[in-house]
Parts: structure tokens; sequence; C-alpha cells
């Protein structure tokens, strides 16, 4: 089979590879047919997660059909089609039982693409499959399922539901990638007053109104004033930071109004300055996280009753062979517009509803 490679921060190929076999009683393969590149993805090729060996094959986010499956697997049958999730889970160690998946201490977590070869392959082995992967009802397409892999299960738990926005909120997201602007879609599931956007790139404020964000600001100018003057100079009762920048963390410690929450997603491959001497007084709730997908079940229901809007997210499709060509223009969004680029979809299966990004 053929998968794409990191060999080196820089340094990556479509190439040929052996065909991945079950190793454990546990494991499916899967027949990839819809894949994904994520913002994560390209921190790995800068040098940002350095855990990731030369040799791995990248992606943690694909649909495909199971071709195979080990001796105990019992929830899933080859033929099935599903949704490979970002997050494999062990459901035995105690994390599991919480739910907290990304946190799996018996051999699960993110390990696609991260410790173990991903998705982004014509062929995946997929570990501890009966929680790591989600059978797909035949109504959501290929395009729409595999954007709730990662980017709508991290925007809405580790932004969304860790912000703890409620009713009436102002809700500011720093950084209007596919991440922010799932966390904004998803955050106006809960009624906020109004949603902030802040990026520096135009095409992503754009896209940030269509995905209804009330209000944008370019990071270059002065958001904070912005943010002021919207909340009576009080700040912003959420901010989600969805970037993975020491100065856009920065900023919203500056943004967030005393007792509110700062929701981080973003991957940071540096450190960022904590200003406690500022912070202390201010009952200010920081919260991390790595996604869990505890919330996919979820996710996948609302998709199939039309309730996200996840087809607005594909700006491009390419052949699953073209992956470099994917790379170069999701790598390259502020000038392609690219938000999300699938692979191995049928170009005639996509209409982008989304022409102006
Ligand atoms: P992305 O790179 O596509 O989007 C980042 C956005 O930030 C872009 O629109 C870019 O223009 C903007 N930006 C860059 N510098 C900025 C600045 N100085 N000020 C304001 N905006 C700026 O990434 P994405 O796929 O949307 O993911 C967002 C972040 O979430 C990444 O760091 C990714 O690694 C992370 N992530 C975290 C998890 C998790 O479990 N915590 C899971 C998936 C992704
Ligand atoms: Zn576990």
């Amino acid at each position: 089979m053929k998968g794409y490679v990191f060999h080196a921060p820089g340094q990556s190929t479509w190439q040929e590879l052996p065909d991945p076999a079950i190793e454990d009683p546990t494991d499916v393969i899967v027949r990839v047919d819809a894949v994904t590149i994520c913002g994560t993805d390209l921190h790995i090729l800068k040098g940002d997660v350095p855990e990731v060996r030369p040799g791995t094959v990248l992606g943690h986010e694909a649909v495909g059909e199971i071709v195979e499956t080990g001796t105990d697997v019992r929830t899933v049958r080859p033929g099935d089609r599903v949704l490979v999730s970002c997050i494999s889970a062990c459901g035995r160690c105690g994390y599991c039982r919480e739910g907290m998946y990304g946190q799996c201490r018996g051999g699960g977590g993110w390990i696609l693409g991260h410790l173990i070869d991903g998705t982004q392959a014509e062929y995946v082995r997929v570990p501890h499959a009966d929680l790591s992967v989600h059978p797909l009802p035949g109504t959501v397409a290929n395009e729409d399922a595999v954007l709730l892999a990662d980017i709508f299960p991290t925007a809405y738990e580790v932004g969304v539901l860790n912000g703890r926005v409620r009713p009436g909120d102002t809700v500011v997201v720093v950084g209007a990638g596919p991440v922010g602007l799932a966390a904004i879609a998803t955050a106006r599931l809960f009624g906020p007053e109004r949603v902030v956007a802040v990026d520096r790139a135009a095409s992503r404020l754009q896209a940030a109104k269509e995905f209804g964000a009330e209000a944008v600001a370019d990071a270059g100018e002065d958001p904070e004033q912005l943010i002021a003057d919207l909340t009576g100079g009080l700040g912003a009762d959420v901010v989600i930071e969805a970037v993975g920048l020491p100065e856009t963390f920065e900023l919203c410690t500056r943004v967030v109004r005393p007792g509110g929450h700062l929701a981080n997603v973003g991957v940071h491959g540096a450190s960022a300055t904590l200003h406690l001497e500022d912070l202390w007084i201010r009952n200010v709730t920081i919260t991390t996280g790595l996604v869990d997908t505890h919330s996919t079940p979820t996710l996948l229901r609302m998709a199939a009753a039309g309730r996200l809007p996840t087809r607005q997210f594909v700006t491009h499709t390419f052949p699953l062979d073209h992956m470099q060509e994917a790379y170069d223009v999701f790598g390259n969004a502020a000038e392609t517009g690219a938000l999300k680029v699938v692979l191995g979809v049928p170009q005639h299966e996509v209409v982008p509803v989304h022409p102006t990004v």
C-alpha cells in the first residue's frame, strides 16, 4: 500500500509501504475511503511534536471500511463503514472508565499518526477497535463524517464544554482555522450573546462570519480594544485559544473577564508566559486538554440530523495519492483559502458551499 510518511521536520513523502496486519486480537484493519489533514499534522511537520518517530505514517482522522478484524473485536465486522476516531481507547483503564479516553493508560489515547502509523494511507490498523471506531449511519456522507474524527469533538469538548459556554455569554475564539470555526459553530448551540473571532488571515475572518461569528478582529490590529468595547471593558466570559502560539495564549489571558474561562485547545510547541502577577486576583479558570472524543456519538447524531455545518468546511478535495498537493494547499491556507482538505472522496461528490474562502 501507499502512505504519507514523516521522516524529519520538513521532510515527508507519499511512498510504498508494507500493508498493515492485525497485531493484537482487538485490532481492525480499515481501508481508508476519506481522510483529512489536521493543523496538528502541520505542527508535527514543523517539529513541534517530537514523540513522532521518523518513519511514522501521519494522520488521525478517517472514514473507511473494515476489511479485517482481530478475534476479540465484538462491535464491528468486515464490510462495516466506520469513522476512525483520532483517539483510541482501551475501555478498561481508570481514565477510560471516566470517559477521559485521550488519557487512556491501556495503550490508547492519541496514538494514530503519533505513536503508531496513522490514517493518511490506503489502509490503517486501528487498535482497541471496539471503542476506537464508530459505525456510520448511511445518511452521513464520508466528507461530513471525517470532520467528526477530530475537529468537531476537539472544538466542542476542549473549547466549548471546557470553557463552559452558557446562554448570553460573550465568547472569543482566537484562531479561526477549522478547530476555531467548529468552536464557533458549537458554541452557538448554547445561545451565546455573541461570538467574536480573532485571526490574522482575512479569509479566515470571512469564514468565521459565515460560520456565525457576530464580530471579527484582525489579530494584527487591536482585538483587545474591540473586545473591551463589546463587553463594557470587562472582557469575555469564555475565551477559546485555537492557534497554539505563545502570543495567542497570552492574548487570551488578557481578554478574559474576571471569573471567566480560558479554554486552551491549541497544540503548543514553545512555552508561553503565564502572567500570574496579573491573573492571581482575577478568578480566571484556565483549562487545557487533549480531546477525549466522548462526544462523538452525540455529534454523529447531530450530523445525521443536519445540525452541524460539516460540509461548509470542505473547500478542497483530492484523490488519495495527491497527499503532498493536499498538504501544500492546506499548509498555505492564507493564500489558498483552504479550510479542510478531504482526500479520497470522488470530486463530483463534493459541492463546496463555501466558495468565497
Ligand atoms: P490551523 O493551523 O488550520 O488554524 C490556526 C489559525 O490560527 C489559522 O486560521 C491562522 O491564520 C491563525 N493564526 C495564526 N497565527 C495567529 C495569530 N498570531 N493570531 C491570531 N490567529 C493566528 O489549525 P486548526 O486545525 O484549526 O487547529 C487549531 C489548533 O488546535 C492547532 O494548534 C491544533 O494543533 C490544535 N488541536 C488541538 C487538539 C487537542 O486535542 N487539544 C486537537 C486537534 C487540534
Ligand atoms: Zn484506557
